[in-house]
């Protein structure tokens, strides 16, 4: 066992993460676990932390929170985890409890909630540590890479997906490594797939009808058919206006990303007729245990290009640029 591990560290925003190496960590508080990385995937939530479009909540931080990785140690107050154990962290890294979000069953909009990657260090590195509630015991079956994804792009994927009711047919705008899992789960429940990419993307359209979407266009097009409902992956906000004209009445568009550039104003005439307009924030655990209990059952499978830790500047270079096509992420430990 080494006395230290590697990690990459975001210091300066705007500036590409740092390597570090850092001392090998302990079990502090009672409900801590302490993991040894695996696999963790890159997320657009991780490029909004580091290019600062999103405040900061740590004075220097480990991006990454969709994390598969094993046990290392386990902190007295934790009952359920034992070394050894596969684990899986997503983006809520803690809730309060006992606030009125949380009594509620809303612990994804708790006031104090904390997240890996932006709040509390997250998977970028080759251990982490976590509040162990927090964490999701991971079935064996996908490998380390291939799971990583469904923890964040699968299940916040899923919770916009839900939000979007009984709707059949369904427009999913920006098709990257959520609306790739988004798009099986949402055929294996029998849906109509609509996929708006970036203008020119044909790596994204040939991804989506591969998957089963009935069609993929540009961003800027009518779809074939009127919409249910849209989901916006892409944190574009011109895209809402176009959404809410693809949609019938009472239909709704779903934004689900974290973070969003402007929504410019539009006719009150595109939310007539009991359009909506919402956000999803977040995971609760109970979205995780849905998700993760769902996907093989949709038998999910994930698109991954892989990236050596040491790479993770490159592997976000690549993902603000549009060039990963599924998900990117970051294999820690060699698969075993
Ligand atoms: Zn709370
Ligand atoms: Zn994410």
């Amino acid at each position: 066992m080494s006395e230290t591990y590697s990690a990459m560290v975001c210091e300066t925003v705007g500036a590409p993460l740092a390597s570090r190496r850092r001392p090998w960590p302990r079990v502090k508080q009672p409900t801590d676990v302490v993991i040894e990385v695996c696999a963790c995937g890159v997320c657009r939530t991780d490029l909004h932390v580091v290019d600062g479009d999103l405040p900061r909540r740590a004075p220097s931080i480990v991006p990454g929170h969709e994390v598969v990785g094993r046990v290392a140690e386990v902190g007295p107050a934790i009952e359920t985890l034992r070394p050894g154990m596969r684990v899986g962290a997503a983006w809520l890294g803690l809730a309060c409890g006992v606030c009125p979000f949380c009594r509620r069953g809303e612990e994804n909009l708790c006031p104090y909630a904390e997240f890996h990657g932006w709040s509390r260090d997250g998977g970028y590195a080759e251990q982490m540590i976590a509040d162990g509630r927090f964490l999701f015991t991971l079935p064996e079956g996908p490998d380390d890479a291939h799971f990583a994804p469904l923890l964040c792009a699968g299940l916040i994927g899923y919770r916009a997906l839900r939000m979007a009711g009984d709707s059949e047919r369904i427009g999913l705008y920006g098709f990257g490594a959520a609306a790739h899992i988004v798009a099986q789960v949402a055929r294996w429940q029998g849906r109509r797939l609509h996929a708006f990419t970036r203008v020119g993307d044909e790596a994204a359209r040939t991804l989506a009808l591969r998957l089963g979407c009935v069609s993929a266009q540009g961003s800027d097009e009518k779809p074939p058919e009127e919409l249910d409902a849209a989901i916006l992956f892409a944190p574009v906000g011109s895209l809402a206006p176009l959404a809410l004209k693809a949609v019938r009445p009472g239909g709704i568009v779903v934004c689900a990303g974290i973070h969003m550039s402007d929504i410019p104003s539009f006719p009150y005439e595109l939310l007539w007729g009991e359009r909506m307009v919402r956000s999803v924030a977040n995971l609760t655990r109970r979205d995780g245990e849905e998700f993760l209990a769902l996907a093989p059952k949709a038998a999910v499978t994930t698109m991954v290009e892989t990236f050596p830790l040491a790479d993770a500047n490159l592997a976000l270079d690549r993902l603000r640029a549009g060039e990963i096509s599924g998900a990117a992420v970051l294999q820690v430990k060699k698969p075993r």
